[in-house]
């Protein structure tokens, strides 16, 4: 698993809460399921099991976004430092695939940390790789969905295609009641 793709995770999680649409999709063993990794095949029973730590590390990972895409980078990486702390990781290496290439160990307190840990570990590479500013925030309110910038120069401002058309077409519309 290339690393910088353990921030997927935190997307992830954090954009189970759609404040766009103002629903919640982490609220039962089943919405765990569908967050976790498809290959994890984790019974109904654990994952019920860790839809608490998963609810309760969400916001916490949604403020590192929120921080970051804002600019308070110092803040940022303290929240982000503090969930480290907090998950800390195991990692092993290994060359099951083509060559050696690092993993975050499973978590023996079960998936969610596992998931979690994994989740905080992905921002705070990316952030070492690639710089807070990545790390954004959808600009088409009321959605306040994540997401990692992965564009060449840094230029994404929405998380979706869907929210780039409605933005577009609200500016087009808002310059059109200007011209009259
Ligand atoms: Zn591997
Ligand atoms: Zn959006």
């Amino acid at each position: 698993m290339k690393l910088l793709t353990y921030a997927d995770r935190a997307v992830a999680l954090v954009n189970t809460d759609d404040h766009g649409a103002g629903q919640d999709h982490l609220q039962c063993g089943d919405d765990v399921c569908r967050l976790l990794p498809d290959g994890w095949r984790v019974s109904h029973t654990v994952a019920e099991a860790g839809l608490q730590e998963l609810r309760e590390a969400r916001p916490r990972l949604r403020r590192v976004f929120e921080l970051a895409a804002t600019g308070r980078v110092e803040r940022a990486t303290d929240a982000l430092n503090k969930l480290l702390g907090d998950f800390p990781v195991s990692a092993s290496i290994s060359d099951h695939t083509t060559g050696w290439h690092l993993h975050l160990s499973d978590e023996p307190q079960g998936p969610a940390r596992s998931y979690v840990t994994g989740a905080a570990f992905g921002l705070a590479y990316t952030i070492a790789e690639r710089g807070p500013e990545r790390l954004g925030l959808c600009d088409a309110l009321p959605c306040r969905a994540v997401f990692v910038d992965t564009t060449t120069n840094s230029s994404r401002r929405y998380c979706s295609d869907r929210c780039a058309t409605r933005a577009n077409v609200a500016a087009y519309r808002a310059r059109k009641r200007g011209d009259c």
